[in-house]
């Protein structure tokens, strides 16, 4: 029997991605795969089911009891895995050392549960890497977002009526994300400043055209990983950020550290600091904020600064951000395919790092830990 891979229609709320495009579709099918879909799983994205050549389209139900390997962009729910076959397999977001009871559902029906937030980031697996990918819309969105939301333009503008000066924009955190706000905010012509706690940012920072904020302390400890500032260090290095944000007419700040709540890096005294009708964005918003006054999916004003705490940006560029992630689902479980057969290799790196359960197993420790206190 073929390999059978189904996609439905994702269900959290203001979520527009769809697992699988027609284009991903196409090239699974020459493996030899069989596709079936939920109705409508492309509709927010503008993609209807016409679109899909050779796809079999039915409802939710029939397309989790037909699947031997579902594809999602959001973590599904418990119970929709129970409605799956004992010993299929997922892949999509999971994020089960959060969401328990899906990670608690895959090992009670032996489902490979494939964590796409847990592919090593080696350079090999850089085609699958959702994190990435999303990432790149969200960098974007959010120079858009801070570009609307200012009353200011971004580039200068030599006019009759007088001359208006550029946009001074901050971007804190130079990972994938800060990276595209920058190279967006350039290409809208704003005055752009980046930061980074890691120096190895710098030449990224200011091969973009954008100037790299020194605050006088580096950060870079063994291995290229940050290492922990002493409280002085801190101090000065804080100092140094303040008085760029109090300049700066927009602040995009991006900065995260993996598996943990997102570091506070803008004070609500470095808000009261600022011009009145300054945009603060904070992309960290759905994890705790950069910023100490950031609510998530609200905009929030204080002493006349707007801070917008947004969520789930790739799904604003939806048709894009499906693109990509179904391209990563694709280039990750190509090579498991064998004769139009699911054949993982365990030995590789990639499928033993990025399962998070497999055979009535939670493999991911940390899920583990929060789970069964470390027992496998
Ligand atoms: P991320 O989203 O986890 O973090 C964003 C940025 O925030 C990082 O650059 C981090 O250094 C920064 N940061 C953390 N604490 C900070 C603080 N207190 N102040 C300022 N900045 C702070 O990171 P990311 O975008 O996912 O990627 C980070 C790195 O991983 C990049 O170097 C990227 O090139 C690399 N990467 C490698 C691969 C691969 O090889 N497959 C794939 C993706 C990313």
């Amino acid at each position: 029997m073929p390999l059978t891979v189904g996609v439905l229609k994702e269900t959290l709320r203001g979520e527009t991605r769809v697992a699988l495009t027609p284009e991903i579709a196409q090239k699974l099918q020459k493996l030899g795969v069989t596709i079936v879909m939920e109705k409508g799983a492309g509709d927010e994205v503008g993609i209807l089911d016409g679109d899909y050549e050779g796809v079999n389209f039915t409802d939710a139900d029939t397309v989790l009891a037909k699947s031997d390997l579902l594809f999602t962009v959001q973590p599904i729910s418990d119970a929709s895995v129970r409605k799956m076959r004992d010993g299929t397999a997922i892949a999509g977001l999971m994020y089960g050392h959060i969401n328990k009871d899906l990670a608690a559902a895959l090992k009670s029906k032996k489902i490979t549960g494939f964590a796409m937030e847990l592919i090593p980031r080696i350079s090999r697996a850089q085609s699958m890497d959702v994190l990435s990918s999303q990432a790149a819309a969200s960098g974007y969105q959010a120079t858009l977002i801070a570009a609307s939301t200012l009353d200011k333009f971004f580039p200068m503008l030599t006019t009759a009526a007088g001359t208006i000066r550029p946009a001074k924009v901050l971007i804190i955190g130079a990972g994938v994300a800060g990276l595209q706000s920058i190279a967006t905010a350039r290409r809208l012509g704003a005055v752009v400043k980046g930061y980074d706690v890691r120096s190895a940012t710098k030449e990224q920072i200011e091969s973009l055209g954008a100037k790299f904020v020194e605050t006088g302390v580096s950060a870079d400890g063994e291995g290229g990983y940050a290492r922990e500032l002493t409280d002085e260090e801190k101090q000065q290095q804080q100092a140094a950020l303040d008085k760029e944000i109090a300049q700066s007419d927009v602040v995009i700040s991006t900065a995260a550290i993996p598996g943990r709540p997102a570091p506070k890096i803008i004070s609500a005294a470095a808000v009261a600091n600022m011009k009145p009708g300054a945009v603060i964005v904070d992309l960290a918003a759905e994890t705790g904020g950069n910023c100490e006054l950031t609510k998530a999916g609200e905009t929030v004003v204080a002493n006349g600064v707007k801070i917008v705490g947004p969520v789930n940006l790739p799904s604003a560029l939806g048709r894009n951000a499906s693109e990509m992630y179904a391209r990563n689902l694709l280039n990750f479980i190509t090579p498991a395919i064998e004769e139009g057969e699911l054949k993982i290799d365990w030995e590789d790196e990639v499928f033993a790092s990025s399962a998070l359960t497999h055979d009535g197993e939670i493999k991911h420790q940390p899920t583990r830990e929060a789970i069964e206190g470390g027992a496998a």
